[in-house]
């Protein structure tokens, strides 16, 4: 696909193993990995960096250097440090670094986000980030954004440092992985991010009267990315637009998806040493004990009913409403409820409260617990996500591997990745329904209890099918290398900007 090696830099708020509160962690942490890892047949391997702020809780990396940075007015000191990441892949093995911004104002603190000077935190990162690389003497061919914390990087490259030099060949991949958490500050952080009055308007990050680091990412990358096809469709209505959905129909060109990855060899039911036995696709015998070991720790009757997950974070977007609404349907059926969560107190609550409702048929964990969560996924036969929106979701990624069929709500990443099963052809693999009602989740609920009570073949041809997808980075990796040159197209093209 490339003669060449290609010059990268990632950049994210936030990446496992360092620093992690949701999804977006888990891709900047194995999506370098599988870029620098794969070769085309050629022996080209790409030159992968990434770079994300240093926060209090990232104990160890080495400096690097340290130079002053304008933000608010004044000079603040960006620290740059640095931690090497190991990727192996495919034969492969290379150490990656990873330059960590610091400074002890902005980043040595409790907590990651939502602060009240966020606008600074993140406009000091931006410019922290782009200010480092004349002086590591290092010019990526391109920088893939992640979120809004990186926004104003395309804006700045297209404006503030577009006649350098050594800037001016840099082109920009912006990819959305939750388009809800745009990062809109007051007019008056215009100012302080050291971006004149001009750029306040509607074409440019003016944003409902407020100043929008996601709205500077759309409108001045190169290309304009997200978790799933479906979801890049779906954020142009209005229904699911966040109100960005003129902007980015206006962009719809330059607007792709590329499903998530997991990682195959953290998420593996073969080796994976957090769930009670090991199995694989030619062993699904080994998901029973899993179950009966589930059973027992989360206290519910040991035996061979059909166990359905729930693992999430508890906010609206992941339908818990329907859920409820139907719980009393659900627990006069044939089977148990497995739930693992934590979030938005009042679903706390509520689910915390079916334990104590139905004894016999649900068992509820209030918390982020990793490991439960994998004896969930290894140990149900269903796992349910029938979220009101989802960019891409990893939870159906993870149960599939672990032999767990999905039923899901068909949107975003969920509709890319789980096909409603047929039984007519014994297509698809898993269920999946439209109608956001409590009434069309129960009936797809009630169509899965039908096969695996009814049909203990298909269910299990079903269950090898579902461990067989290949949902890995390899694949992914591919698809965001092909993107990447789609944007090196489009930004030798496209005539710069002007502010
Ligand atoms: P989102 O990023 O919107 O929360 P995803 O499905 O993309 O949803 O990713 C959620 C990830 O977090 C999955 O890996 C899931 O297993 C994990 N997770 C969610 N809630 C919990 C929890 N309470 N305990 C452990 N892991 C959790």
């Amino acid at each position: 696909m490339f003669d060449r090696a290609l010059k990268i830099l990632i950049l994210s708020p936030e990446m496992v193993p360092f620093a992690k509160t949701g999804g977006l962690a888990d891709v900047a942490g194995s999506l370098p990995k599988a870029l620098a890892t794969l070769q085309n047949g050629n022996d080209v391997l790409h030159d992968v960096r990434v770079a994300i702020p240093r926060y209090k809780q990232i104990e160890e990396a080495s400096y690097l250097m340290d130079f002053p940075v304008r933000i608010a007015g004044r000079n603040a000191t960006a620290v740059i440090r640095t931690r090497a990441i190991e990727a192996q892949y495919q034969g492969v093995h290379r150490n990656l670094p990873v330059y960590m911004v610091d400074n002890y104002h902005y980043f040595y603190r409790d907590g990651m986000y939502m602060f009240p000077d966020e606008a600074e935190r993140f406009g000091f990162f931006c410019r922290a980030v782009l200010e480092m690389l004349p002086r590591l003497n290092w010019q990526p061919d391109l920088i893939h954004c992640n979120d809004w914390q990186t926004g104003l990087v395309p804006l700045l490259l297209k404006t503030v440092y577009q006649s350098d030099p050594l800037f001016k060949h840099i082109a920009t991949v912006f990819t959305i992985h939750n388009l809800q958490y745009q990062g809109n500050f007051p007019h008056e952080d215009l100012e302080l991010l050291g971006l004149d009055e001009e750029f306040f308007t509607p074409g440019r990050i003016e944003f409902y009267g407020t100043v929008s680091f996601m709205k500077a990412g759309i409108v001045y990358a190169d290309v304009i990315n997200t978790v799933s096809r479906t979801y890049a469709r779906e954020i142009q209505t209005q229904e699911l637009g966040e109100r960005m959905d003129g902007i980015l129909r206006m962009r719809a060109n330059d607007l792709y998806g590329i499903v998530n990855g997991i990682n195959y060899h953290e998420f593996n039911p073969k080796t994976d040493q957090r769930i009670y036995r090991n199995f694989d696709h030619n062993d699904i015998g080994g998901k029973k004990d899993n179950k009966y070991a589930l059973q027992k720790e989360m206290g519910l009757p040991v035996r061979d009913v059909p166990v359905i997950g729930l693992i999430s974070r508890l906010v609206d977007q992941k339908g818990l409403d329907i859920i409820l609404e139907i719980i009393n349907d659900l627990t006069q059926a044939e089977l148990q409820l497995v739930v693992l969560g934590s979030g938005d107190p009042r679903y706390e609550k509520l689910f915390g409260q079916l334990r104590g409702r139905f004894p016999q048929k649900v068992g509820a964990f209030i918390a982020f617990n990793a490991i439960l969560a994998q004896r969930i996924y290894a140990g149900s036969d269903m796992f349910l996500m029938p979220s009101r929106f989802e960019p891409c979701g990893l939870g159906q990624l993870i149960s599939m591997r672990y032999g767990t069929v999905p039923i899901v709500r068909s949107t975003g990443g969920l509709a890319d990745t789980v096909h409603d099963f047929n039984p007519a052809t014994g297509s698809g693999n898993g269920f999946a329904f439209e109608p956001y009602t409590g009434e069309a989740l129960l009936s797809t609920v009630q169509r899965a209890l039908k096969l695996y009570r009814e049909d203990p073949g298909q269910w299990e041809k079903l269950v090898r099918r579902v461990m067989e997808l290949d949902y890995s980075w390899a694949r992914s990796g591919v698809e965001y290398l092909q993107l990447f040159q789609e944007a090196l197209r489009k930004h030798a093209g496209v005539k710069t900007m002007t502010a």
